[in-house]
């Protein structure tokens, strides 16, 4: 592979000192980070030059909540009656446009049953084109609770253990456990809790027993404060916060994946397109998401970027948005930035090798146009982002 040596008029490391750089140049070599400089470096004869000094180079972006087998339809109900195959050829499409605007990496929070873990591999392998894959089988929630479209019922803490034992069976790296209702499955309440505390506690304590993450969808505030304490990584919408779970949040060092862009789609949804039911729920929740993440932010909880990308008018490929309707909602831009790398890979346990620019670290890099630490916006615009770079491949370039 030819080493790359790119110039950037500015540089977001997402480290933790010189965040931001200016005119820096950055030397990849085989698949890692091999200097950071601020003069030219010695390159090898054949290296790939990418002189850009009106653009940000930054980290590869980072969807912590994504659901490959879904479009960002009106009607995901229907789109799951498909055949098995054609979710996976979908789903792959999916995967590429979500790549080549800029997310190097992304966690899938709920599939078909075995999708997600063989496309991970498949990624791995070089078969496919998509971002690296943290892969959730099904989800794991009560009988008739939400998500069961997607999910395995459990109940009692000891078929929670099974149904968690199940997933990790499949290959699952992380466990979704379903704490409250949810919009997108009819007659059940966003506000109501579901797994008991008890049953949330096995199943966390049977994922993180075997070194795995857990993520709860919670959008009730008893349901994010039960998953809280039984002790889940990230909570996932977090719609009716109140400040005692906020608190409780900040102390435990508790993840909030956000989906401000999964209320928007609903929000943006054309009349009468999507079901009625779904509809109410939504406008309720959305109500309520926009301040529970003014005060989160304000009382300083790690943000991640997660935008439940495959639910209604929540296109893939349009994962950006999420960055730019937190800094709509008051968060500083490069707040938003770091939710959306490093902090995305601290959550997914791979901050060793991901989420900053720093010598060492696999070469997951996005060129994005202009000055992004001013204008989070511009990732939006698949114009903008000019090169993607995965392990040290270009895998994309606008026009
Ligand atoms: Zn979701």
């Amino acid at each position: 592979m030819p080493e790359l040596l790119i110039r950037a008029g500015h540089v977001f490391t997402a480290a933790d000192r010189d965040a931001l750089l200016q005119d820096a140049w950055v030397r990849v070599e085989d698949e890692r980070i091999a200097e950071i400089t601020s003069g030219e470096p010695r390159a090898a004869s054949g290296a790939i030059r990418i002189d850009a000094p009106d653009a940000t180079l930054l980290p590869g972006l980072i969807d912590c909540h994504v659901h490959f087998a879904i479009s960002g339809g009106p009607d995901w109900l229907a789109e799951l009656k498909e055949p098995y195959a054609t979710t996976c050829w979908r789903a792959a499409a999916h995967a590429h446009k979500t790549l080549k605007a800029g997310f190097t990496t992304v966690r899938t929070l709920g599939g078909r049953d075995g999708a997600d873990p063989a496309m991970r591999d498949a990624q791995a392998a070089g078969l496919i084109a998509a971002p690296r894959i943290v892969a959730t089988n099904l989800v794991v929630c009560m009988t008739g609770g939400h998500g069961n479209w997607l999910g395995r019922e459990a109940d009692g803490p000891d078929d929670v253990r099974r149904a968690v034992r199940e997933q990790l069976k499949a290959g699952a790296d992380c466990v979704k456990l379903i704490a409250t209702g949810g919009v997108m499955t009819p007659g059940v309440q966003p506000g109501a809790q579901q797994l008991t505390d008890e049953e949330l506690r096995a199943g966390v304590d049977e994922a993180h027993k075997a070194g795995c993450k857990a993520a709860a969808h919670a959008h009730g505030s008893d349901g994010i404060k039960a998953a809280v304490l039984a002790g889940v990584d990230s909570i996932e919408h977090g719609s009716f916060m109140t400040d005692e779970t906020i608190a409780l949040m900040k102390q435990r060092g508790t993840f909030f994946s956000v989906t401000l862009c999964s209320a928007e789609g609903f929000f943006n949804a054309p009349p009468n397109s999507v079901a009625e039911w779904a509809m109410d729920k939504a406008m309720r929740v959305r109500a309520a998401l926009d301040d529970s993440f003014r005060r989160a932010y304000q009382a300083g909880v790690r943000l991640v970027l997660g935008t439940d990308a495959g639910t209604p008018f929540n296109r893939h490929g349009d994962n950006a948005r999420e960055m730019a309707l937190m800094v709509k909602l008051g968060a500083d831009a490069r707040d938003a930035l770091r939710a959306g790398t490093r902090n995305g890979a601290e959550l997914l346990g791979k901050l060793d090798e991901l989420g900053t620019i720093e010598v060492g670290k696999l070469a997951d890099l996005v060129l994005c146009r202009g000055n992004i630490a001013d204008d989070v916006a511009r990732l939006c615009e698949p114009d903008n982002v000019r090169i993607v770079i995965q392990g040290g491949r270009i895998v994309h370039r606008a026009g």
